[in-house]
Parts: structure tokens; C-alpha cells; sequence
């Protein structure tokens, strides 16, 4: 017998349904395992050993053929290593030619008629200056023209073209003028254009909403809670509350346009943690199809900030929520928690992502002025702008930022299990955080980890029980830009 020493692999080992499972990091599999595989796993996990031990210590549970079949099928699928050949390192590919853009966010304007005190876009933690002049306050409808056109030079068959502020509908003459070019442009290129907005609700008048059902518009709304909880942080500028306006005018575009599911888009704070009653406030009181929850992005030290303690917190709470979502996918039943759709649609796609996100080349961000730049949340920064709508995109530029960014670079995460569905997270988390889009968000990889582990389990334990559930995944694909 070798006596090489065994090592767990690039794996995670997790339960469902009163059986273990494994998620091969390099393949994105989930797959079941027996009873002799998961004692090797766990032998391994608790001490690095050589077969013969192996075979020792788990004799009288299992025969030694048992456990060399075991270990050859583990050995097959990476599942375990020796300890002498290291982790696989990530190949660090990046595609030669440009990828398609399926999703253009257009920042209509800088301006917001609230003044939410934990917004990136005017809090403390802002990175776009306008004070240069470079980035108007209002996009006009000759530079919305132009990114149009960009985008449909830049999309395959489909795109979608996403509006963003600030809040957006304060330029809403240049967002109607934009759909009909857009419109019109796709018909004769014969493409398709699909046409989606954040909103804090504000202005959501019966005009508006009668476009935005006209149109078809996806729309995100970004709410907080019920009357405490929104006036908290998502007032106007002389302080007062906006729930009193923005809970009526939701219910008058929920009950006029029914073609697409509307969402809610959460900011958690650490002084607003209470994500059931949050959730239960935005679904049985307002009327949201979904509701999905983002802590706030922020640098440590803000008052609303979170700590370690904080994201335990997070993670505790979603994951009680989660199994609601469980309980209601085991029924055949919607439950409107997205933060575990989005997760689960990932995991039965077998995501694998080299980039935490689309940003920079499948999803673009285009600020006031036409500079093309990562993302919504860059747009308008000169150290994160790729081109103009104008002159198009700097592929020299691009393609650094793709390799220079891939998750191959990032130590920790190029050995971590996780890394097929984080890939090092938000590039504008890590800025705020760190001053680096490079850096991976290691402060939050426990709550990462430990959310990745509930979804899988409850992923294993709907393809075991429901696994029909899991077709509405079957056609997903593009990245979704995150709003706020
Ligand atoms: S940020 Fe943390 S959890 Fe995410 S891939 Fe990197 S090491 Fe893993
Ligand atoms: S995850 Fe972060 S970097 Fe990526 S698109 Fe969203 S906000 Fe931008």
C-alpha cells in the first residue's frame, strides 16, 4: 500500500436531505455520495493520512476494497489529492475576442430627489466626483442616442438596456425618447431590446406607469421596510420619511402593469437587520412578487456599517428565510426570497465564474456624459472607464482589466470552494472597502461560505424531491446588474 499522504480535494462536502453531498470546485458539480466516500472526506478533513491508515481507521465500518473504490472515484473527480501534488491552479483564461454585451446600464442622471445616508452615490464612500465638470448632472438625449447605438454595435441577437440614476425617473423625458430610438433602431438591425429601471418610487405618477406597462419594463424598486424601517435611512433631503408616498404610489404600478414580476431591492443596514419582517411587510402588505436583500455597501466604521457580527446575523436570518423557500420549492410552490433563486439558478447553471460578475465586459455602465466604465456604480470614474458610446471601448484597456482582475490572481480565492460562485465579489464593494477593485472581499467570505453551503443543501434537496421545480433555471443566463 502508498504511503503517500491523502489530502481532501478542491471540494466542499455538505448535507441535504439526510444525505451527504460533495460540490467539485473545478467542475461546479454537485453530485450525492455513499456512505464509504463521505467517512474518507471527513476521516481526511479531520487529519491528512495515507490509504493504509484510511483504510485503518474506518475498518469494521467498511471492507479496504470499499475504501480503495471509494478513494479512486474521489482521486477521479479531484475530490482528493495527495499531499505532495498542490491544488490545481486556475487556468487564467481571458477570451480573445470581444464577448458580447447583453446588458448596458444607463445613468440618466446623478441627481436624487432622496438623500439616503448610506448611498455609494452620495454618502461618504463616493467615487464618482462631478465637481471636474466632466460628468453632467443630466444625460442628454443626443449622448442616450449614442449609447444606444453603442449597444446595438456592441450585442449579439438580444441586449438589455437597463435605466439607473440616481433616480431615474428624474430624467424621465430622456428615458421615453431613448425606448422609442431604441426601439426603432433594434427593429431595423432586427434585434431585441429589452428594457429594464431602478427607481426608489417617488415618481412613479400614472403617466409613468402607464409607460412603463406599455413598455414592458422590468422594474426594480428600491425600499427598505415598512414605515420605521424605510424613513430610517431613505428620506428626502429635509429629512422627512418617504414611505407615506412611495407605498401608494408601488400599489398603483403593481396593480396596473401584471406582464413582468416586480421586485423589491433591500439595502440591510446593521440598525435595520429584521429580514422577515421586512420580507413579509414587501410581499403580503405591498404586494412585491420578490423581494431581495443587499447589505450595505460600505466602508467599515460607518455607523450603518456591519461587522463580523453583523453578517452572522445576516447569514442566520437569510438562512431561516431560505428554508421557507425550501418548504415552499418542495410544495411546488413560489416564495418570493431572491437572494436563493439568484443562488440557485447559479448552481443548477454549474456557474464557474473567472469574474465575480459581468462588469466590464458583459454588463456595462454608461454615465452622464457617454464614458463607458465597469458598471452602473463606476460610471462617471475616470479610473474605471474602458471608453466612450462615441469612440467605443478601449480593448487594450479591457483586456487588462480582464486579466488583471481574473480570479486565478486572487490567492485566497483560487483555492476556495466557493470560488465558482463568488470569484472575490463586487468589484464595488472591494473599492469601498479596500481601494483596490483587485482585491477580493475576504471580510466577508464566512457569511459567502456559509450561504453557499444553505443553497446547496436545499439546491440537493429540491433536485432530489421536486426536481421539477428546478426547469424554470433551464433558461437563465445573463448577469443581472445589482441595483440600489
Ligand atoms: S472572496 Fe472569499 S469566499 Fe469569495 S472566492 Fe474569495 S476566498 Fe472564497
Ligand atoms: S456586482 Fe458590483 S461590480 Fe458587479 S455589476 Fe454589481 S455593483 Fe458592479
Amino acid at each position: 500500500m502508498s504511503v503517500t499522504i491523502l489530502n481532501p480535494g478542491d471540494c466542499h462536502v455538505f448535507e441535504a436531505g439526510g444525505r451527504r453531498h460533495v460540490y467539485l470546485a473545478p467542475s461546479a458539480a454537485v453530485m450525492a455520495i455513499d456512505d464509504t466516500s463521505a467517512a474518507v472526506l471527513d476521516a481526511l478533513a479531520e487529519r491528512p493520512q495515507t490509504a493504509a491508515d484510511l483504510t485503518d481507521s474506518l475498518a469494521g465500518r467498511f471492507t479496504a476494497a470499499e475504501v480503495a473504490e471509494s478513494l479512486e472515484e474521489l482521486s477521479r473527480i479531484r475530490a482528493v489529492r495527495t499531499i505532495e501534488a498542490p491544488l490545481k491552479r486556475v487556468p487564467r483564461i481571458v477570451p480573445l475576442t470581444p464577448v458580447p454585451l447583453s446588458t448596458m446600464v444607463l445613468n440618466v442622471t446623478n441627481q436624487c430627489n432622496l438623500s439616503c445616508s448610506y448611498c455609494y452615490e452620495y454618502g461618504e464612500d463616493k467615487i464618482v466626483q462631478t465637481e471636474n465638470g466632466s460628468q453632467p448632472k443630466w444625460m442628454s438625449e443626443d449622448t442616450a442616442r449614442a449609447s444606444v447605438d453603442f449597444m446595438l454595435r456592441e450585442a449579439g441577437e438580444r441586449a438589455s438596456l437597463t435605466f439607473f440614476g440616481g433616480e431615474t425617473l428624474l430624467n424621465f423625458k430622456v428615458l421615453t425618447t431613448t425606448v422609442a430610438y431604441a426601439k426603432a433602431r433594434a427593429a431595423e438591425l432586427g434585434k431585441r431590446v429589452d428594457f429594464s429601471l431602478t427607481t426608489n418610487a417617488t415618481l412613479l405618477k400614472p403617466a409613468v406607469i402607464e409607460f412603463l406597462a406599455e413598455n414592458d419594463f422590468g422594474v426594480t424598486i428600491s425600499i427598505d421596510g415598512p414605515p420605521d424601517v424605510q424613513n430610517k435611512f431613505r428620506v428626502f433631503h429635509n429629512g422627512a420619511g418617504s414611505y407615506d408616498l412611495v407605498a401608494p404610489n408601488i400599489k398603483a404600478l403593481l396593480a396596473r402593469h401584471r406582464s413582468r414580476p416586480i421586485g423589491a431591492r433591500v439595502t440591510l443596514t446593521r440598525e435595520t437587520l429584521q429580514v422577515r419582517r421586512i420580507y413579509e411587510h414587501l410581499t403580503n402588505e405591498i404586494g412585491f412578487w420578490e423581494v431581495g436583500f443587499a447589505p450595505v455597501t460600505s466602508s467599515p466604521g460607518r455607523p450603518h456599517a456591519f461587522g463580523d457580527e453583523g453578517f452572522e446575523e445576516v447569514l442566520r436570518q437569510f438562512r431561516e428565510m431560505a428554508q421557507d423557500y425550501r418548504d415552499a420549492a418542495l410544495a411546488g410552490r413560489h416564495h418570493g426570497f431572491s437572494n436563493v433563486r439568484e443562488t440557485l439558478s447559479e448552481i443548477h447553471r454549474g456557474a464557474s465564474k473567472a469574474w465575480p460578475c459581468g462588469a466590464g465586459f458583459g454588463l456595462l455602465g454608461v454615465s452622464t456624459s457617454g464614458d463607458v466604465a465597469l458598471c452602473h456604480r463606476f460610471a462617471g470614474s475616470d479610473d474605471h472607464k474602458l471608453g466612450t458610446v462615441r469612440d467605443g471601448i478601449n480593448r487594450d484597456v479591457q483586456r487588462a482589466f480582464l486579466e488583471s482582475h481574473h480570479v486565478a490572481n486572487k490567492t485566497d480565492c483560487a483555492t476556495c470552494w466557493a470560488r465558482p460562485l463568488c470569484a472575490g465579489g463586487c468589484y464595488h464593494e472591494a473599492h469601498t472597502r479596500y481601494g483596490s477593485t483587485e482585491r477580493p472581499n475576504l471580510h466577508y467570505c464566512d457569511w459567502i461560505r456559509g450561504w453557499t453551503d444553505t443553497c446547496l443543501s436545499i439546491y440537493a434537496e429540491i433536485s432530489q424531491a421536486n426536481p421539477d421545480f428546478l426547469r424554470q433555471f433551464d433558461g437563465d443566463d445573463d448577469e443581472a446588474p445589482q441595483a440600489s
